[in-house]
């Protein structure tokens, strides 16, 4: 949606991934039993650099190096044979645990 005008009119279009971070959360209980082994985990807001807001985990071994603006990077993780899920990570770092 639009958070301007609240249009519901919307394309599809590829995202080079890159954002910067709006604000985030510690999750302690999981929203899915999937995600239950990895709590407590970030799920952070991301700016993309499209202009549009989204929301994923993150991969950060340690919260307190999270700022707002901090440059991060999408990429995906395989959690099982027919699922994989996207996360962030800090743009420039390696992925933290596969
Ligand atoms: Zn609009």
């Amino acid at each position: 949606m639009c958070d301007t005008c609240f249009s519901l009119e919307n394309e599809w279009f590829t995202a080079s991934g890159l954002g910067r971070v709006h604000s985030w959360t510690v999750c302690h209980h999981a929203f899915h039993r999937g995600f239950a082994s990895l709590a407590p985990y970030v799920l952070l807001t991301v700016d993309l650099a499209e202009g549009v807001r989204m929301v994923a985990p993150m991969v950060v071994p340690d919260a307190c190096r999270l700022a707002i603006g901090l440059p991060v990077i999408l990429d995906y993780q395989d959690r099982h044979d027919d699922i994989t899920v996207p996360r962030f990570r800090i743009h420039g770092e390696d992925d933290a645990d596969g």
